[in-house]
């Protein structure tokens, strides 16, 4: 059976190269990166390599990357490690869970938090950061690319204000790291997230930056690895496979490749909504990743529709994968004031790397057909049929 994988939001597949410049890592390059004889070296070398690669990609300079093990680490040791009990941070609805909680964690240790409303296309208003700032304002956290719409947020705005204030600014760019240039001095953070399984690195990944200078308290207490930011023995072969797949999203961004994702992704938006009515993009109309395409088809439930595409051989999401199977409607589209119904009829397509042309015109062949089919098994949908 033909199986398309339109979900890579949730994860990408290790690409082969990263997967072969890891392999030696796993066998004969096995040393303890802090070993000082030639086992050592040799490792000590392939993670500092990478890092250079991974500060290439941000534009930041290689001694401001500290490797973690992925996005949710990343997330949790800028939030935890900026602020103290009596700070206040601002953050807003639509984050991902790992930086939502680890801001109620903060609230409950005794910060104060304020949580930003975003508007109906999920965008945040700088003016609401502004308004949100307090004396004690220590830390504001705002993603960059939301990962259930892929709508970019105004973060050179947001790192301005920051600046002006005087206060840390940290952003979640694991959904747009290796889809869209990041710059941190352009962005003005002092701490940015990106997680390896996003960007076809293995899970168990990732990376923070944190700009020189940014005091920072780590989340384990251990030994010296990454200047102590974040202790204990590296995962080299992880590490190696990151500053790989970092390389290969440079390569790509020279090629323009995100261009040619941003027209594939747009045909599969477009024709499925020629064909398809009572149904639109969530988050249209603003500046949105290349890769994803939120789409709510109404009077359907969203994981009706991705359970039958699934038997067909299309892999699709109604949103993050962690909250997928969660009778709740998605926090992102809720926030953004989607009726909990339309949430709950919204379906994500997120492309990666791998996709191709054929592969969007398989999902055309499957979308269309199965929405209809299920809206006719729809009792809302036979009503709303009859009443007009
Ligand atoms: N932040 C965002 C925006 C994400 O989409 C995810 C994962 O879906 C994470 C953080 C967590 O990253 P990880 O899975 O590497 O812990």
């Amino acid at each position: 059976m033909r199986r398309v994988y339109l979900d890579n939001n949730a994860t990408t597949p290790v690409l082969p190269d990263v997967l072969e410049a890891m392999r030696p890592y796993f066998t004969e390059r096995f040393g303890n990166a802090s070993s000082i004889h030639h086992h050592g070296q040799e490792t000590r070398a392939a993670i500092e390599n990478a890092r250079e690669s991974v500060a290439q990609l941000l534009g930041s300079s290689a001694s401001e990357i500290i490797f973690t093990s992925g996005g949710t680490e990343g997330d949790n040791l800028a939030i935890a490690g900026l602020v103290a009990a009596g700070d206040h941070v601002i953050t807003s609805s639509i984050e991902h869970h790992a930086v939502l909680h680890a801001c109620k964690h903060l609230q409950d240790a005794g910060c104060e938090v304020t949580v930003l409303p975003v508007d109906g296309r999920c965008l945040i208003d700088p003016a609401d950061v502004r308004r949100a700032l307090r004396p004690n304002t220590k830390l504001i956290s705002v993603m960059m690319a939301n990962n259930e719409t892929g709508v970019l947020q105004p973060l050179e705005e947001i790192g301005r204000i920051a600046a002006e204030a005087g206060i840390c600014f940290h952003t979640d760019a694991v959904q747009a790291a290796g889809k869209v240039p990041i710059d941190v001095k352009q962005i003005g953070c002092q701490a940015l997230t990106i997680s390896g399984h996003k960007i076809h690195a293995p899970q168990g990944t990732g990376a923070l930056y944190l700009k020189k200078g940014t005091k920072l308290r780590p989340l384990f207490y251990g030994g010296r690895h990454e200047r102590s930011h974040r202790p204990g023995t590296e995962n080299v072969p992880g590490i190696v496979g990151l500053g790989k797949a970092a390389q290969i999203a440079i390569a790509a961004f020279a090629r323009e490749d995100d261009t040619k994702m941003a027209a594939m992704r747009d045909r599969l938006q477009h024709e499925i909504l020629k064909v398809i009515d009572e149904a639109g993009v969530n988050g249209d109309g603003t500046p949105r990743v290349p890769n994803t395409s939120n789409i709510h088809f109404d009077h359907i439930e969203g994981e009706s529709l991705v359970i039958a595409l699934d038997l067909k051989g299309l892999a699709v999401s109604t949103g993050a994968a962690c909250s997928s199977g969660a009778i709740e409607p998605s926090h992102v589209l809720v926030a953004m004031g989607l009726r909990p119904d339309q949430a709950r009829a919204s379906i994500r397509f997120s492309l990666g790397k791998q996709t191709t042309d054929e592969d969007i015109d398989f999902a055309l062949s499957l979308v269309p057909e199965t929405v209809a089919r299920l809206r006719e098994l729809s009792p809302a949908y036979k009503k709303q049929v009859i009443t007009t």
